[in-house]
Order: C-alpha cells, then structure tokens, then sequence
C-alpha cells in the first residue's frame, strides 16, 4: 500500500504485538544507520527526517511495549534506558543548542511503528505546538 504520508501511514496503522521492520533493522536483514548500540538498545537515523538530526532509539527487546501506552512496572529500567541514551546521542551529535524528544502513541499521536521508539530530534529550532 502506498501511503501519500506518514500521518496516513499513522492513521491506517493497526496496534499489534507483531514483529515490525524495527525487527530487521535490530537483526540487521534492512540496513539502517545505526549510530548507537549495546546490548540492549539501538539508536539509528529516521528514514524520513524531520529535522537536521532525526534518530530513533528503540529497545532490541520489545517484550510488549508496542508503545509507551502498554508500559508496565516491569519496563521502567528499559525505559529510563531509552532516554539516557538519547542524551547521550544527542552529545554524540553535537547537539549543544538544544534538541527535542517525542514519543508518539496511537493513532492520535500519530504512531505508525508498533516497537515503542523514542524520537530524538535537532539541528534546528523546534517550534509549540507541535503540530
Ligand atoms: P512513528 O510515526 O511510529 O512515531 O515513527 C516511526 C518512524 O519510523 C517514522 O519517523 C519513520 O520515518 C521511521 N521509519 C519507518 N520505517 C523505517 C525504516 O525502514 N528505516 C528507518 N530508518 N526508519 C523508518
């Protein structure tokens, strides 16, 4: 299906618990250009970025957070993992001015990738609202 935009792609997206070509990109079947990882998380630059510097950090285990919706107790060490690496990305590339982080969730929040991911964003002034 082609989709005229991300937001569509948003829009049409079904939340689900299956694997998502965040998947590939973690077991490395679709390149990607990762520019941070360990054992447990990769961070890798968005395919369509919205901002100078666009980069995703996601978990290499899902264990069920689709999205941030779906945390529970268990995920709290995960995500506090997710964020300290996108401060450390964002010193990695050079984003002294600033920077901003999103996550999207649901349709709503215009999330289109069911593998929760935290956007990190910067190289130019962000603007509120966002849109
Ligand atoms: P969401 O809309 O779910 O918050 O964010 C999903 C993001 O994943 C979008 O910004 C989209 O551009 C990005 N994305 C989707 N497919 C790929 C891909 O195959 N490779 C990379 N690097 N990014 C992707």
């Amino acid at each position: 299906v082609v989709m005229a935009s991300e937001n569509e792609a948003a829009v049409a997206a079904v939340p689900s618990d299956s694997p998502t070509i965040f998947d590939k990109i973690i077991n490395k079947e679709i390149p990607s250009k990762v520019v941070y990882e360990d054992d447990k998380v990769l961070a890798f630059r968005d395919i369509d970025p919205q901002a100078p510097t666009h980069i995703l950090i996601i978990p290499k285990v899902k264990d069920g957070l689709t999205g941030l919706s779906k945390a529970e107790e268990r995920h709290c060490e995960i995500l506090g993992r997710l964020l300290y690496t996108a401060k450390l990305v964002a010193k990695q590339e050079g984003l002294e001015d600033g920077f901003r982080i999103v996550i999207n969730d649901g349709p709503n929040g215009g999330q289109s990738v069911f593998h929760i991911h935290v956007h990190l964003l910067g190289g130019r002034q962000m603007n509120w609202p966002p849109g």
